[in-house]
């Protein structure tokens, strides 16, 4: 269940003074702005979350536009990828928007602002540039292009847009204040010439609009009231409102800032997730380790889940580190709820049950959830040869081991009491096999006598199992802080974080299993079906998220 904000956040709150006292006559439209230059991840998560239920909340629109002013970076494939991972989550945005969709009324606004004398086109060269913009400490000064006439600008402007000019030989500048303290106010470039083509609007143009130019005028054209963002953009909001009051623009949008999601044994950057893709460290955007809403998507993670944990980490202006157990814990839940139960066993130990008629199959009836009889019931098999869990045969094992040991009896989920009479052993003492007795009155699991059998394993038919690979998954990185001390995250990756299973025994009934439904395989986990690389002859499962081990508790103790 989706557990609701009860207690509203800073944002909620602006927005509900402004309906109050009838700003943007009550309305509301937020958007979501992804630049389509990689794949969305967790963080992203939590701006689609807010912005969507805002909008919603307050009976108004969330637009999906991509900010596609920069040709180089973009591509197709991160479109298509952004906007269905915005539907899996849950969010509908009808038509989805492109700033590149107002490349002519942005021309026409950088156009304004030359007639209105509030920008020049500058042919200062990139290192001048930089130069002249002094730095935290120093004021910048001023380019020798400043005090180009209007008509000048113009001239120049219309020929940049031509392609009569090289890249980075001449720059659209808004004349703002060389001395700012903020340095994003020294005169931020506004266009450039970029020779390159564009996803959308290919070969039309050869200047392209610079991101804070674009971002502020597109939140305008659409209407937009409160444009939410994170706060490396705090700094940035001065230009935005100097942008929008210079045009005169009739919508002027609210920027609001709030805090970016961290959660540890992570990272959450575009960037750095790229480098760990291109340096081949995981296994494409899709990699089930990475917090890619695709990766977490082929992991098994359910869109309700990532919802819950957006909603219970709440929004504030404070930077922090969210612990990922809490995520883990949003999955567990939603999971526990919906995911039919089956049985599997990842390192197998064959038992041989004594007396148990040679070639004999039986039927036995099992639940698919033991609270939900509406899920139902299905029919596992047993019979002479089963495999049970490494883990669950200790030689020698302590009181508490309520499993299986020499002599001790067990209970076989829905089926028999079985008891361990021998251990067979290979040359090196490593235990292959279990010979055990069962008892024909415990069918179904109970003694009819009551004697107390304390613990119940899971186990599968030898006879009808299918073999399959499990891949289990571990935190990504060593340490809570990738990049504690500053050093390269990549020194901090954890070589564990993949361990695959290459001979495990499946109950029948998972030889029909799909990526989208994600199994609790009794007792150790939750695992769905791999999207890629799982064929019908060679099923590979992946680990979505363990269960809590009460028994590796204990033993911590
Ligand atoms: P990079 O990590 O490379 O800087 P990005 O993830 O910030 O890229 P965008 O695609 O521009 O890149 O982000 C789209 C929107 O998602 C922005 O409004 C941004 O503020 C928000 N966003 C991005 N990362 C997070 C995060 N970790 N937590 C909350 N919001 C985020
Ligand atoms: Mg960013």
């Amino acid at each position: 269940m989706e557990a609701e904000i009860t207690k509203g956040h800073f944002i909620e709150s602006i927005i509900k003074e402004d309906i109050k006292n009838n700003k943007n006559k009550g309305s509301v439209v937020t958007r979501f702005p992804p630049e389509p230059n990689g794949y969305l991840h967790i963080g992203h998560a939590k701006s689609i979350c807010l912005n969507f239920k805002m909008a919603h909340k307050f009976n108004g629109k969330c637009n999906l536009r991509f900010d596609d002013s920069n040709p180089t970076k973009e591509k197709q494939i991160y479109i298509d990828s952004i906007k269905s991972t915005v539907n899996w989550l849950g969010f509908e945005f009808g038509t989805a928007l492109f700033a590149s969709g107002y490349f002519d009324q942005l021309h026409e606004f950088a156009v304004d602002l030359i007639k209105k004398g509030k920008a020049y086109v500058c042919s200062l060269g990139a290192d001048d540039i930089r130069e002249y913009r002094g730095t935290l400490t120093e004021p910048g000064k001023d380019s020798p292009y400043r005090e180009r006439s209007i008509e000048e600008n113009l001239d120049l402007f219309a020929r940049m847009k031509k392609g009569e000019f090289d890249e980075g030989e001449h720059t659209l500048r808004a004349k703002i204040d060389m001395t700012s303290p903020n340095i994003n106010l020294r005169d931020p470039i506004i266009y450039r010439v970029k020779k390159a083509v564009h996803p959308r609007t290919g070969n039309q143009w050869c200047i392209y609009p610079m991101y804070d130019f674009t971002h502020c005028l597109s939140d305008a054209l659409e209407g937009v009231t409160h444009s939410l963002c994170s706060l490396e953009f705090e700094d940035h909001r001065p230009l935005y409102d100097w942008t929008l009051d210079a045009l005169e623009t009739p919508c002027h949008p609210q920027q609001i800032e709030f805090a970016r999601m961290n959660i540890n044994y992570t990272i959450l950057s575009k960037r750095k997730l790229q480098r760990l893709v291109e340096e081949n460290h995981v296994h494409g955007w899709d990699d089930p380790r990475l917090p890619t809403l695709e990766g977490m998507k082929r992991r098994g993670y359910t869109p309700e889940s990532i919802r819950n944990f957006c909603n219970i980490i709440g929004v504030s202006k404070k930077d922090s580190r969210i612990d990922m157990g809490l995520l883990e814990s949003c999955l567990r839940n939603d999971l526990n709820e919906k995911a039919p139960r089956v049985m599997g066993v990842l390192n197998p130990l064959k038992i041989t049950t004594e007396y148990y008629p040679d070639g004999r199959i039986e039927e036995l009836t099992a639940k698919n959830h033991p609270q939900k009889e509406e899920m139902g019931t299905r029919m596992i098999t047993f019979s002479k040869e089963i495999y049970v869990e490494q883990d669950d045969f200790m030689e020698d094992p302590p009181k508490k081991f309520f499993r299986l040991g020499p002599g001790r009896e067990v209970r076989l989920r829905y089926a028999y009491l079985i008891t361990c009479k021998d251990v067979i052993k290979d040359e090196s003492g490593t235990v292959t096999e279990l010979i055990c007795t069962y008892d024909p009155a415990t069918r179904g699991g109970n003694a009819p006598d009551g004697r107390k059998v304390k613990g119940t394993i899971h186990w599968v038919n030898a006879t009808d199992c299918s073999d399959a690979k499990v891949r289990l998954y571990d935190r990504l990185f060593k340490d809570e802080d990738p990049e504690q001390g500053k050093q390269d995250f990549i020194e901090n990756l954890n070589p564990d974080s993949l361990k695959e299973l290459e001979s495990c025994k499946l109950e029948k009934s998972l030889a029909n299993a799909t990526p989208e439904t994600v199994y609790q395989f009794e007792r150790l986990g939750y695992f769905c079906l791999d999207s890629k690389d799982a064929t019908k002859n060679n099923p590979i499962f992946n680990r979505t998220v363990t269960m809590r081990d009460a028994w590796a508790k204990l033993k911590k103790r």
